[in-house]
């Protein structure tokens, strides 16, 4: 669930990083940003989602927060800088997951709003469009689909060792199943 705060678009502009220049409005696939990782030699299985967010020329700031807020997405006042801030007290996997869905909405959704605030993701439900695809696209940017079907196989469906390689919750691991359509191995 997200609390957005209404304000102003971001303003025009190019993001520039040393890998990619982004403009404002494009949208970027997992692929791509996948892609984006293993040019900066950044490791991809399993993902460093920090160093993928600082090659992108994304803030990075680990905080303490009040235990329901995951983490926010936001530009700084300036205009001329994206900041994700990650709930330092959470599990180091469940912040990972919070840090992918942030950079999806920046992915996404960068272009539409200049804040986004989440609590959990899981327990309330996707509330809206927007939620839903952050949270699609955080689970197959840390969880590629070719990635995780093999992992499945070679741990033999077990979700504690699924999780463990990928760095993700059991529950993440979960959700990212049943997206795929896998059944067994106590997988749904
Ligand atoms: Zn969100």
């Amino acid at each position: 669930m997200a609390f957005i705060r209404k304000s102003e678009k971001p303003r025009t502009g190019i993001i520039g990083t040393k890998s990619v220049d982004i403009n404002e409005t494009e949208k970027l696939t997992t692929t791509q940003l996948i892609d984006f990782a293993k040019k900066d030699g950044i490791e991809t299985a399993p993902l460093d989602i920090h160093a993928l967010v600082k090659s992108l020329g994304i803030r990075l700031v680990s905080i303490p927060m009040k235990d329901e807020i995951s983490g926010s997405l936001s530009l700084s006042e300036n205009g001329k800088e994206w900041i994700i801030k990650v709930n330092a007290l959470h599990h180091p996997n469940r912040q990972r997951f919070t840090i992918a869905h942030e950079l999806a909405h920046f992915a996404r959704h960068r272009s539409l709003q200049a804040q986004f605030e989440d609590q959990n993701f899981f327990r309330k439900g996707d509330t809206n469009a927007m939620e839903a695809e952050a949270n699609r696209f955080a689970g197959e940017l840390l969880m590629p689909e070719v990635l995780f079907r093999d992992r499945v196989k070679l741990f033999n469906g077990s979700i504690e060792a699924i999780a463990q390689c990928f760095k993700t919750s059991t529950l993440a691991v979960r959700v990212r199943a049943k997206q795929l359509g896998m059944k067994g191995h106590g997988l749904e």
